[in-house]
């Protein structure tokens, strides 16, 4: 009897942290960074120290096969099934790499996400096309639905990215693709080894563009990748991530096969000593992978016991990277509340979405967008030709589903103690409810 009413004293409202009991998560917290970056090891270090010492950092004007580079390249298609793969310095050359593949041009509309990487928008911006922004749905991506109420004449691309390691509704999407004549550029910077309905992210699409920044599922420091099966796509992609692109590929019989006549490139290149790194990351992508789907899988077990607490849609769970999990309330405050009440036990769950703090990955905090800034003294490509408008409350509904929203990040390297005892957190939040 005095068992039983001291455990209901241990499970009553005081018996939480945030109220002054003890906490629920006393594991150490896995140490900071992300993926990739903290599977890096000696086998990194020895390619890199390979490459140097070979005296070759450049990628052209030798045998390919000796390219580490150009073997990434390879690796990559074989693993995705692409028939195309271009290694470029950054996840935005990639994006944009991609958008003149597709034949975006200046004063185009492109839609992208409200939610993502500002990024996404400043590759168009690049090009001196207009981003538009476009709603999310609860899987947190892309609403399909909103697509047709933003496409104009003038919108000719679309570019659904894959946030936090989770496909987009590509089914929908690609539909709408149709129905209005837009190519497809995927962003699958943050869902590196992500599928959707058994097809590698990146190819769904017309073409697809990965970033390997330190952030991102592996990485090379800086570095990206472009993904397309068409070649009328991908050649145009390649010759303008080099100025000199067709001069190095001379006598290589499998470039340039769409007959694309050569146009003044960037540079993009990535050196060896990237390559080099990315091609030692890309054998850990399954090990990580695996890890982290793990850990999501019994975070997801815990949260379906949470009264009040809806998981985010998923549009392939068997496609999710696994690097993050959450969930909606139904009100802001409700949200606000779990979140501090989880974090107080040590489980890492945070709001995403305040108007104070800035989030680079949220419309509402996009500035040069709204106020639309440019690069170009002339104030291209705003002054004259495009009247568009943006505002902070353009996108009501991403705004009430970023204010409802709970995320837990995911990193391979948290210990089995502490993944467990943070399903045991949210376990005793959960009966507290
Ligand atoms: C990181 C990121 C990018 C940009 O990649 P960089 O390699 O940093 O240039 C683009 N889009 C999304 C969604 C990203 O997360």
């Amino acid at each position: 009897m005095s068992m039983k009413s001291e455990n209901e004293h241990s499970e009553g409202g005081a018996g939480l942290a945030i109220n002054g009991g003890a906490k629920a998560v006393t594991a150490p917290p896995p140490e900071n960074g992300l993926h990739g970056i903290n599977a890096v090891g000696e086998e990194e270090i020895r390619a890199v120290t390979e490459v140097l010492r070979r005296k070759s950092i450049f990628r052209f004007m030798k045998d390919s096969s000796t390219s580490p580079v150009a073997n990434l390249e390879k690796r990559f298609a074989e693993r995705t099934g692409a028939k195309h793969a271009l290694a470029v310095n950054s996840g935005t050359s990639a994006l944009i790499s991609g958008l003149v593949g597709i034949g975006v041009s200046q004063g185009d509309e492109v839609l992208i996400p409200a939610y993502t990487y500002i990024a996404t928008g400043a590759a168009v911006m690049a090009l001196g096309a207009i981003p538009v922004v476009v709603e999310i749905d609860d899987s947190m991506m892309m609403d399909p639905l909103d697509i047709a109420n933003k496409v104009t004449p003038r919108t000719t691309a679309v570019i659904p990215v894959h946030m936090r390691g989770k496909p987009c509704n590509m089914e929908a999407i690609l539909a709408e693709a149709r129905r209005f004549d837009l190519k497809v550029l995927e962003d699958c910077a943050q869902a590196m080894g992500g599928t959707y309905r058994g097809r590698a992210l990146g190819l769904l699409g017309d073409a697809g563009a990965y970033s390997m920044q330190e952030f991102k599922i592996i990485t090379a420091g800086e570095g990206g990748m472009v993904l397309s099966n068409d070649s009328t796509v991908f050649d145009p992609a390649s010759i303008y991530h080099d100025s000199a692109y067709a001069f190095w590929m001379e006598g290589n019989p499998g470039a340039l096969t769409s007959g694309t006549p050569v146009f003044l490139g960037e540079n993009y290149r990535q050196s060896e000593v990237h390559g080099a790194i990315a091609l030692e990351q890309l054998k850990k992508l399954d090990g990580i992978l695996d890890r982290m789907r793990g850990i999501r899988f019994k975070i997801k077990e815990a949260l379906e016991k949470l009264p009040g607490a809806r998981l985010e849609t998923s549009n392939d769970e068997e496609g999710d990277c696994g690097i993050s999990i959450g969930f909606h309330m139904d009100t802001r405050d409700e949200a606000v509340r779990m979140a501090e009440t989880l974090h107080a036990e040590g489980v890492p769950f945070g709001s995403v979405f305040s108007k104070q703090i800035p989030n680079r990955h949220i419309f509402y905090h996009w500035d040069f967008l709204i106020d639309k800034r440019t690069p170009h003294a002339n104030g291209f490509p705003w002054k004259g030709a495009c009247d568009y408008q943006y505002s902070r409350d353009m996108c009501p509904q991403t705004l009430d589903l970023l204010e409802r929203n709970s995320v837990m990040r995911i990193t391979q390297i948290m210990s089995d103690d502490y993944v467990d005892q943070c399903c045991r957190g949210i376990e005793k939040v959960a009966r507290h409810r």
